[in-house]
């Protein structure tokens, strides 16, 4: 399967959307329910194309990819056979057994939403609370010492708890954590759940790069990256497939965060 590469890009990281199923359903959801979940082979294919066309750094996403029917795991040691770093980015809700050591997965993207428990459920809510669950990844994670990076939605909610969510990111860090990056991605109404909810999370952009910048300015211990629009990045391409059909593109993915 051919990936076209523009000359001169910078995008090395491939990140697919397998399907587009998840067992949770955050406020702010930027996923869309209209693509395909992709069979094995044509992620394999896929897998082949993105090798040949450059890519070395490949995100398993969704929806929630451990939802995926398709062997992820075997998808996975395809890609490491490839000579891809496989990240997966999963909501940590039900993982396989072992799921921080898996030999095949390289680090993990895991969503933080807020230090205060009460304010992460109220926008990542899942039956027993969410918050806990994430604390329990990661303390399985400080065990393995299985890299992560951590990705928090900044709405207007909890533009307030970036502070407190960067204190526990450096305790956990303190503690053995292999934090690899905190992506702080601005909200933006799209998708499932982000178009219903424009107008009570949508964050003035200025507020949320000060805020951001602030961060950034002090020495964390680890990397701190500003993403003001998702889905326009320059170093991430999102793939998926609708309708049969392989799509490519940074302004209208389907994916979740
Ligand atoms: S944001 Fe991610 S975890 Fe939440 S509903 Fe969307 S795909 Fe699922």
């Amino acid at each position: 399967m051919s990936v076209l590469r523009p000359p001169g890009s910078r995008k090395s990281i491939a990140s697919l959307f397998l399907l587009p199923d998840c067992d949770m359903g955050c406020a702010f959801c930027a996923s869309e329910a209209v693509f395909d979940v992709a069979s094995f082979a044509q992620a394999e294919e896929l897998l082949g194309g993105l090798r040949s066309a450059g890519f070395d750094n490949l995100v398993l996403g969704g929806g929630e990819p451990f939802l995926w029917p398709h062997d992820l795991e075997r998808l996975g040691r395809r890609a490491r056979e490839l000579g891809f770093l496989v990240q997966v980015g999963s909501n940590g809700l039900s993982p396989p057994p072992g799921f921080a050591s898996l030999d095949w997965v390289d680090r993990y993207l895991l969503p933080l939403e807020a230090a205060d428990p009460a304010l992460h459920d109220q926008l990542r809510s899942a039956p027993g609370g969410h918050h806990r669950t994430v604390m329990a990844r990661l303390d399985q994670l400080v065990a393995s010492g299985k890299e992560l990076t951590v990705g928090t939605v900044v709405t207007r909610r909890n533009l307030p708890e970036l502070a407190a969510i960067a204190a526990l990111l450096q305790a956990r860090r303190a503690a053995g954590l292999n934090l690899h990056a905190w992506h702080l991605y601005r909200f933006l109404p799209v998708g499932r759940g982000g178009a219903a909810h424009g107008a009570r999370l949508a964050v003035d952009l200025g507020l949320y790069r000060r805020a951001v910048e602030e961060l950034r300015a002090v020495d964390l211990g680890f990397p701190v990256f500003r993403r003001d629009d998702m889905l326009r990045s320059s170093t991430v391409e999102f793939f998926w497939f609708q309708d049969g059909q392989l799509r490519v593109g940074s302004g209208a993915a389907p994916g979740g965060a």
